[in-house]
C-alpha cells in the first residue's frame, strides 16, 4: 500500500515537472495584464493634486504691484524649523518692509504653518513639488526669487485660494 508521504511527494514531482509554479505565476501575470493600470508614467502622468498641497514657497504681491509682506515677522515666530529668516526696514515710502526674507529649504518641513500665520496672505507654499538644487547654496530661497515665483504663479495661487475658501 502507498503511503501518504509517498502520495506526496510523487505530487510533488509531477507538479515539479509540469512547471506548476511556474504557471501560477504566469496566470496571476495574465490576470493582472487585462485589469486597469493602478500605476502611472510619471513624468507624463501625473496624478491629481489637492488645492492645499504644500510645496515650494511664494511671496504674493497686491494687484497694483505692491508686496502683501508687512515684515510682521509672524511667520519667523511660528517656523517649527528656525527656516525663515527675515530682516526688516523702511521702505522709500514710509512703510515697514523685509530687507531680507530668507527660506532654507533644507529646513523647512513644509508643514505649513507660515501661510496659516500670516495676516496678509504674502507666504504661501505653492503645488510645486518638482524642483532641485544643484549649487551649495541653492537650497536658501531669498525674497527675489520668492517674489519671482509669485509673480509666475499668481493665477495658480489665486485659484488655490479661492478654492481653500469655501472650506473655511
Ligand atoms: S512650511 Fe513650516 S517649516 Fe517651512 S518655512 Fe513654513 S513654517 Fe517653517
Ligand atoms: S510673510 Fe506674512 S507673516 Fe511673514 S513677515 Fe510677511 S506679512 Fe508677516
Amino acid at each position: 500500500m502507498v503511503g501518504v508521504g509517498c502520495m506526496n511527494r510523487l505530487v510533488s514531482y509531477i507538479k515539479t515537472f509540469a512547471l506548476w509554479e511556474l504557471l501560477q505565476g504566469l496566470s496571476v501575470t495574465l490576470r493582472q495584464y487585462f485589469k486597469k493600470s493602478v500605476t502611472l508614467e510619471y513624468p507624463e502622468e501625473k496624478t491629481p493634486q489637492s488645492h492645499r498641497f504644500r510645496g515650494l514657497h511664494a511671496l504674493r504681491r497686491y494687484p497694483n504691484g505692491e508686496e502683501r509682506c508687512i515684515a510682521c515677522k509672524l511667520c519667523e515666530a511660528v517656523c517649527p524649523a528656525l527656516a525663515i529668516t527675515i530682516e526688516s526696514d523702511v521702505s522709500d515710502d514710509g512703510t515697514r518692509r523685509t530687507s531680507r526674507y530668507d527660506i532654507d529649504l533644507f529646513k523647512c518641513i513644509y508643514c505649513g504653518f507660515c501661510e496659516e500665520a500670516c495676516p496678509v496672505d504674502a507666504i504661501v507654499e505653492t503645488r510645486i513639488h518638482e524642483y532641485h538644487m544643484e549649487a551649495p547654496g541653492e537650497n536658501i530661497m531669498t525674497k527675489d526669487k520668492l517674489l519671482a515665483i509669485g509673480d509666475k504663479y499668481d493665477a495658480m495661487i489665486s485659484a488655490d485660494k479661492a478654492a481653500d475658501a469655501k472650506y473655511r
